[in-house]
């Protein structure tokens, strides 16, 4: 790799320009946060081979490894997807979407968030996915909201529907979170969803961002700009 780095098209790649010249961090997502012992092997030998034989936790389930040379971005790049690990995203896309085990392990969970996190995927939102801005889904399994479901620009949580005649279990959303230097706190939506009829909220409100934002916009500026009720309308609610 020669030295004028196209470093939004690394961006892409999952490779971010450390602040030390020459440098890169690599950045890795796994479906839902679930990395394999073999792909955690695989991350030990480049983190040995590559870099500083350390690795890096991010808050968004990814494992990230600094101080990887330019010249070996397509070497690691290239071990990294032989173990079946796949990129983080940066820049204007959407990020690893975040999950808590919820009724796979965790004792109060309501819901299986990695069944919700594939059926999401199933629909082309995946991490990395192209938008005009960072973009975050996260994903809890009760109302505990371990993955901060008001913070991002969707959250999703399991929730029993007590209002139902036999206590069903659904999902709660939250639209319009962000962090960031104008944060912002998601709004709860008025009803407990199935299943299907949140996968239809998450794929119409990516859908409209991509349509309607402008770069470097997030969802709650967004939706300030046409107005909740309208966002709402918008999206089929
Ligand atoms: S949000 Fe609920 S299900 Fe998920 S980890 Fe927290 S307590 Fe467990």
């Amino acid at each position: 790799m020669n030295s004028n780095y196209d470093l939004e098209a690394l961006k892409k790649r999952g490779f971010l320009k450390a602040r030390q010249e020459g440098f890169f961090t690599l950045r890795t997502s796994v479906a839902a946060g679930n990395y394999q012992a073999r792909h955690l092997l695989a991350l030990e030998n480049i983190a040995n081979k590559y870099a500083r034989g350390f690795v890096h936790l991010t808050v968004r389930q990814g494992i990230e490894i600094p101080f990887i040379k330019a010249e070996d971005i397509d070497k690691v790049e290239q071990e990294v997807k032989a173990a079946g690990i796949k990129t983080g995203a940066s820049g204007p896309r959407l990020r690893a979407t975040t999950s808590c085990p919820g009724n796979n392990w965790c004792k109060r969970g309501l819901v299986d968030t990695f069944y919700l996190f594939r059926r999401i995927e199933e629909l082309g939102i995946s991490c990395g996915l192209d938008l005009p801005h960072k973009f975050k889904i996260v994903i809890s399994g009760c109302p505990n909201h371990c993955t901060r479901a008001e913070t991002s620009e969707i959250g999703i949580s399991g929730e029993v529907d007590f209002k139902s005649p036999d206590k069903k279990i659904g999902y709660v959303v939250y639209l319009g979170g962000c962090g960031g230097t104008a944060p912002r706190v998601g709004f709860k939506l008025g009803k407990i969803f199935n299943l299907e009829e949140v996968l239809l909220i998450v794929k119409s409100v990516v859908t409209l961002f991509k349509v309607k934002a402008k770069p470097r916009q997030r969802l709650a500026l967004l939706i300030e700009e046409i107005g909740r009720d309208k966002f709402l309308q918008e999206i089929g609610l």
